[in-house]
């Protein structure tokens, strides 16, 4: 079965196409710039690529761009869309509904609208990429996939806020948590790299991108995450705060800033780039700490402090460690900030092999030292498969 999967953010789509359940990829791609004057479709099937620039006015244009391309004469990868018999949709938000993935239906299309305001910067592109996937595609069956699924395993005492209760059944403000699709994934690889059952294991994950988030994943399931009602708590990111007191923006709303420049200073100005004052990039911030930058050096060091409390915390919610995991493209290419965060565990039974993190760069492997009581994982996600997976299951009736 051929699965396309599309993970559509507001001005770009990024795609995979699989031949399932081997998990082979045909091809990949992605529009970028969708509705700017300079759109471009870039593709590589095996060893071919093919790249496309003009307009792409929106999404609909971009899908009916993505379509041609994987059934071209030159670098495609199939001969009709009719071999497409499904499409996964990553989506960002399910509130409290979605438990796992879905067949997408009139129903779950009113459902993933209804958590707009929730997630205002991800659904309504999300569910732009769905409606052009049905109506370009309209024989394929659709699955949606949430980043929020995963977590839904996480106990109320984790997932409410210390606010009035009539808050959480008026309006379901509560923590949510994201990256579910690769806190699973490396969880469940985690699980066959320890040799153990998916059910069994106890790992922290921590997806370290350009968002960053962790989860305390206990007998396989999510019980807490940093992430919360939105995709600002928690780790400091590339430009969002993580976790601050709130009453900063009672201080600066009484300085004169509206709710959409605190919204702006919270999710775009902060984090890496904010303390620096000069980027959001990892790469970027090492090069310029390397020459004396003490700003940047600062970033770096507050971004591992914040990883390195939450492990803490997290030991403390799990009954034992079996390992901690590091993933996305900070955890995965960086061995720095991982000796960084991990460095003086050790009373926690988490130490790092020099050597061996210095030579895990963007390979997955264990990096501890053979006497650490938790394994020290590097395990890149791929969010992709895990959706292709979901969508092959839910579609051909097997196990999720
Ligand atoms: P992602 O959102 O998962 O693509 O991750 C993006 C982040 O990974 C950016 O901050 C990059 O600077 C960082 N990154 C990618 N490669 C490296 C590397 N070799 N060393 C440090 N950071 C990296």
């Amino acid at each position: 079965m051929k699965v396309l999967v599309i993970n559509a953010g507001s001005s770009s789509i990024k795609y995979q196409l699989y031949d399932m359940p081997q998990a082979n990829v045909l091809a990949k791609g992605s529009v970028e710039r969708i509705g700017e004057e300079a759109s471009k479709l870039s593709q590589t099937c095996g060893d071919k690529t093919l790249t496309k620039e003009g307009h792409v006015a929106d999404h609909e244009e971009a899908m009916a761009m993505i379509l041609e391309a994987l059934v071209s004469d030159q670098g495609g990868a199939i001969k009709s869309l009719a071999e497409i018999e499904s499409v996964g949709h990553r989506v960002v938000h399910g509130g409290e509904e979605f438990t796992g993935s879905t067949l997408i239906d009139e129903a779950v299309i009113a459902s993933v609208e209804k958590f707009c305001d929730l997630a205002p910067l991800h659904n309504p592109h999300n569910l732009v990429g769905i409606r052009a996937a049905m109506h370009k595609l309209p024989n394929a069956n659709q699955v949606a996939c949430f980043d929020t699924a995963f977590h839904a395993t996480i106990p109320e005492v984790a997932y409410m806020y210390a606010l009035p209760y009539e808050l959480y059944e008026t309006y379901r403000i509560r923590r949510y948590g994201f990256h579910g699709t690769s806190h699973r994934y490396v969880a469940r690889r985690a699980a066959e790299l320890l040799a153990m059952g998916k059910y069994d294991v106890n790992v922290i994950t921590v997806h370290l991108g350009n968002g960053c988030s962790m989860a305390a994943v206990s007998q396989g399931r999510s019980v807490d995450t940093s992430m919360g009602l939105t995709p600002l708590e928690g780790l400091v990111m590339g430009t969002r705060t993580g976790d601050f007191d709130p009453a900063i923006l009672f201080y600066l709303a009484d300085k004169g800033y509206d709710i959409k420049q605190l919204n702006t200073l919270c999710n775009k100005k902060s984090g890496l780039l904010g303390i620096s004052g000069k980027s959001n990039d990892m790469r970027n911030l090492g090069k310029l700490a390397a020459q004396g930058d003490t700003r940047a050096q600062l970033a770096i060091d507050i971004f591992c402090y914040r990883v390195r409390k939450y492990i803490g915390t997290y030991a403390a919610v799990l009954d034992g460690v079996h390992a901690v995991v590091f993933t996305g493209g900070i955890g995965e290419n960086s061995p720095e900030v991982r000796a960084k965060i991990c460095g003086g565990l050790t009373s926690l039974g988490i130490d790092v092999d020099a050597g061996r993190n210095r030579g895990m760069i963007g390979s997955e492997g264990n990096v501890s030292t053979d006497t650490s009581r938790a394994a020290v994982l590097v395990i890149p996600t791929n969010e992709e498969q895990a959706i292709a997976k979901d969508t092959y299951a839910i579609v051909s009736g097997t196990e999720q």
